[in-house]
């Protein structure tokens, strides 16, 4: 999966991988895991098993590091929260090919403006015809499928000669 910095990242459906031999799979308050292949499975989710993002973040950060070879990781939830549960696992030394990541219920995309490094948040939606005001420069930017994970950010370009 090298490479996906430079492209939008892909969420496939939910699947479990059977390679691997622990299932860790956490979710947003918002999101729903109805797989029965996941019958095996630890759950996690926000509001049930923690009172929020930051206590399962955190929990999640001291169940990786302690975590042996074979567990996968398993994130459902918006955007911004899985790309945050992403985060954790690189920290945690997690591959990419140990986590699997599925967008659903209130989508929504941080956009980084590249002409002041604001970072605000935009409905997830088809990246062509989205265009979202600045909340730092005021400028109208167009979405550009550029994704950086560590920022977890899409980059936003306001358009040459553009209205600001
Ligand atoms: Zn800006």
């Amino acid at each position: 999966m090298e490479g996906t910095s430079r492209s939008l990242p892909l969420y496939a459906p939910l699947a479990l991988d059977p390679t691997g031999r622990e299932h860790l799979a956490v979710l947003d308050a918002a999101a729903v895991l109805d797989d029965p292949a996941f019958g095996s499975a630890e759950v996690w989710q926000v509001g049930r098993s923690h009172p929020g993002t930051a206590e399962l973040l955190a929990a999640l950060g001291d169940r990786l590091a302690t975590a042996s070879v074979g567990l996968r990781l398993y994130a459902l939830g918006s955007e911004d929260f899985l790309w945050s549960v992403m985060a954790a696992a690189h920290a945690a030394g997690l591959g990419r090919d140990e986590v699997r990541l599925a967008c659903t219920g209130d989508p929504a995309r941080r956009i980084r403006c590249v002409h002041c490094q604001h970072i605000g948040v935009a409905p997830l939606g088809r990246l062509d015809d989205t265009t979202v005001t600045c909340g730092g420069c005021g400028r109208r930017l167009t979405l550009r499928p550029h994704f950086s994970p560590r920022l977890g950010a899409y980059l936003g370009v306001a358009e040459p000669g553009g209205t600001p």
